[in-house]
């Protein structure tokens, strides 16, 4: 039996601006507190856009909701002269609770390496947030059966300088990046699989301690018609959804998968 709280976080993308994004948080809130689910069994994350954190924080602390939110990114740096970036220092002042690191399309549009993946979840960590660290390999990959490898090899350059006590509390999302935003999901073995190679692989770099209390996400078209079956993955601890995150209705099913 695991002692890990499932997680479900909400990847906006660049979707929803400051206004869009309050009225999701609030339509998101009120659809969750239905009475007849148990809102708190699961930790349900939104991750808006850097302009949307401030209102977003005003909501969740105001109106004192069980939500929590983060980034979708961060700079590796703390401040100085790096136009155009965001110190994790600002995301910790605004209330965020973790920030994505090396979302494959991060990796894609901005030539992210593992070792900017891993100074940009050194600097989440030195501010208190949580890093949601992104894996996940491309169709060729997948057809040519070097999944795990690859995956694995991700962990160990995107986690380089992430100390033990650190490891423990940190949060891998598996994305296959031939599943995300195609409508092709992982089949809940696929998931099952990757997930627990990821865990053995936090086993053989950090602990087995760590690897028990090290919370691994699925993300890649998850949608509500298809999280009950990718969550019974034994590794399986929770969903980043991209598109499925975007509709009140359907995020909230997807929290409560049961
Ligand atoms: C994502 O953006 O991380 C994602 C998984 O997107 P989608 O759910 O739309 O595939």
């Amino acid at each position: 039996m695991t002692s890990r709280k499932p997680l479900m976080a909400g990847n906006w993308k660049m979707n929803l601006d400051h206004l869009q994004g309050t009225h999701l948080v609030q339509k998101l809130d009120w659809t969750l507190r239905d009475g007849k689910h148990d809102y708190g069994a699961v930790e349900v994350v939104v991750l808006p856009p850097f302009t949307d954190l401030r209102s977003v924080q005003t909501l969740v602390e105001g109106d004192r909701l069980l939500m929590g939110y983060g980034a979708q990114d961060l700079s590796p740096h703390d401040s100085g002269a790096h136009t155009g970036d965001i110190s994790g220092a600002f995301l910790a002042k605004l209330g965020c609770r973790y920030a994505v690191v090396g979302h494959s399309e991060r990796r894609h549009d901005h030539g992210e390496t593992d070792e900017v993946v891993a100074s940009k979840a050194g600097a989440a960590l030195r501010h208190g947030i949580v890093p949601i660290v992104c894996v996940g390999e491309g169709l060729d990959v997948r057809q040519a059966g070097e999944h795990v490898t690859h995956v694995v090899g991700q962990i160990e350059g995107s986690l380089a300088g992430i100390t033990p006590e650190q490891a423990a509390n940190l949060v891998i999302a598996y994305e296959p990046v031939w599943a995300i935003g195609t409508g092709e999901v992982a089949t809940p073995e696929d998931a099952q699989e990757v997930c627990a190679a990821i865990r053995a692989t936090i086993a053989r770099l950090y602990s087995t301690g760590a690897a028990e209390t090290v919370r691994v996400l699925y993300g890649g078209s998850v949608k509500p018609g298809n999280i009950a079956s990718i969550m019974a993955g034994a590794d399986v601890d929770g969903a980043l959804v991209g598109g499925a995150s975007l509709e009140a209705e359907d995020f909230a099913s997807i929290c409560r998968y049961q």
